[in-house]
């Protein structure tokens, strides 16, 4: 085992999907679809004379993620500027938050793959607004303000993160409390959500962490993952040719597969921030974050921990089944259908979410596939009732439902796929098997157990792969013993 260990803390970007920016009117638009600076106002072009107005349905947004994520909600907010020149920028200065921000000391808890949990904490979130978007094409640069401005939640973790699989599960933890709060999307390709990693490599005998890098620009989990664990590397490298990690701002070239430096930090960023003169301090009573609370959706751990009391599930597979809303709800309607709660959290976990891979649709979007959730549940119930066998339901039907839109049993019945469970027919065709087979049967028989499946396969073969499996067996193990008699 090695003896370094991996520290991680999350810089978390999340924007606020509300209908207006920040501190403006101005309309929020869709990055991609909008045509560059068709979203702009004299408030988000930093002219002179504009003054700002501060967003309350913003701020309401980050305060229910701020209670979604365990946070104290401090009575006193406040706005700072943090000074820095860069052309996406156009102010010369960023509204952000300082030392009054909007949430403190929360946490996430996060699933690990042994099915215990572990609490990542959260330090802080705070509002601020985001900035425009610079494209760098041919030899120059192109700016979009269509962004500059929109409300944006910064959430700050702190290095309790120890592996990139971790980082991994709390990014997805955290993008799937913000979606079921429905106040972003968690598009990470449209840059709705962004995550910053900060790492650093903790050697055994260390007692205090050490030096620390960022990677930015990371457009996917999978890409957070790679570069974390590609960062990790490169740092005990460095150490263990006795060499230091210097601070710098790393980003992941995804067609090198491999980390870049960005720049190296001579010395701590210097914003001179100072508070925000154009703004009021908010004031955020205790009435207020309490109305806010009571209006909060449940969330994947509340409904995680329903699916375990009320349907028996382990914590693993209730985690899969709530990390998406919409998950959740087709598995909830499945059980009003009557299906068999185990047996609906499976089927859908594996059968269905892998036809839905196959089809590429992601499974925020299970609504959509034209397969209802009580067409499944009829399918299971077939499963349940013998109709049918489960290599049959999972091979042909279910693909057919998907293609045909059509109920399960109407396929069973037009395809003739109900299972053959007549011990007679079944017999014959074992028979035949067992015939045309011969050298398989002595082979059994003279001690070779494993050669049983390849026997049988060739039995459900000459059924259609319809027979009923128990059936099938144990006329099969019979037909064996009287041979062995013989
Ligand atoms: P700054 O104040 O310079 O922005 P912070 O101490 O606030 O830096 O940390 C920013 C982020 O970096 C946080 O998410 C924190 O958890 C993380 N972080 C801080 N120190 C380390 C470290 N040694 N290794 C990994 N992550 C770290
Ligand atoms: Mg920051």
């Amino acid at each position: 085992m090695s003896a370094w260990k991996t520290v991680v803390g999350l810089e978390v970007h999340a924007e606020l999907e509300t209908s207006s920016k920040m501190f403006s009117g101005c309309p929020v638009v869709d990055s991609v679809e909008a045509a560059p600076n068709s979203a702009v106002d004299p408030l988000s072009l930093g002219m002179p004379g504009t003054l700002p107005v501060i967003n309350m349905q913003a701020m309401e947004y980050g305060i229910m993620v701020g209670l979604a994520l365990n946070c104290e909600i401090p009575p006193i907010n406040q706005f700072a500027r943090k000074n820095y020149f860069y052309p996406d920028l156009p102010k010369g200065y960023q509204i952000s938050q300082y030392d009054r921000p909007l949430a403190i000391n929360g946490y996430v808890s996060i699933e690990l793959e042994d099915g215990s949990s572990k609490d990542i904490r959260v330090r802080r979130a705070h509002m601020e607004e985001d900035t425009g978007k610079l494209s760098h094409v041919m030899g120059g640069s192109l700016v979009d303000y269509n962004r500059a401005g929109v409300p944006l939640l910064e959430i700050v973790s702190e290095p309790d993160i120890s592996s990139a699989e971790e980082a991994a599960r709390y990014a997805r933890k955290l993008r799937s409390i913000l979606r079921y709060l429905g106040v972003n999307s968690g598009d990470m390709s449209k840059g709705i959500l962004r995550f910053e990693a900060n790492v650093s490599v903790r050697h055994g005998t260390d007692r205090e962490l050490r030096e620390r890098t960022e990677i930015k620009n990371l457009n996917s989990i999978r890409n957070m993952v790679k570069a974390i664990e590609y960062e990790v590397q490169r740092q005990i490298k460095l150490y263990r040719s006795g060499e230091t990690v210097k601070p710098a701002t790393l980003g992941w070239d995804e067609s090198a597969q491999r980390i870049t430096v960005q720049r190296y930090k001579e010395r701590a960023d210097e914003y001179r921030y100072f508070p925000e003169p154009d703004l009021p301090i908010v004031e955020v009573s205790r009435e207020w974050v309490e109305e806010i609370r009571a209006k909060l959706p449940a969330l994947p751990d509340e409904l995680q921990e329903t699916f375990v009391e009320d349907y028996g599930l382990s914590a693993v597979d209730a985690a899969v089944l709530t990390a998406e809303r919409a998950v959740a709800s087709f598995y909830e309607a499945l059980i009003e259908c009557g299906a068999e709660a185990k047996t609906a959290a499976n089927w859908l976990s594996t059968e269905l979410f892998r036809l839905m891979k196959r089809k590429e649709i992601e499974r925020e979007d299970i609504e959509s596939i034209p397969i209802s959730a009580s067409a499944f549940a009829g399918l299971l119930s077939l499963v349940q009732e013998g109709v049918i066998n489960q290599s049959t339901a999972r091979k042909q039907v279910l693909p057919a439902m998907w293609e045909t839109g059509k109920q399960a049993r109407t396929i069973v019945d037009e395809r003739g796929l109900a299972q053959v469970s007549d011990a007679n027919l079944i017999g014959e065709k074992v028979d035949q098997v067992l015939n045309a087979n011969a050298d398989m049967a002595q082979r059994y028989l003279a001690g070779n157990d494993k050669i049983l499946n390849a026997i049988f396969g060739r039995i459900m073969g000459e059924l259609r792969g319809k027979g009923d499996p128990a059936i099938v067996r144990s006329v099969l193990l019979d037909k064996l013993e009287d041979l062995k008699q013989n």
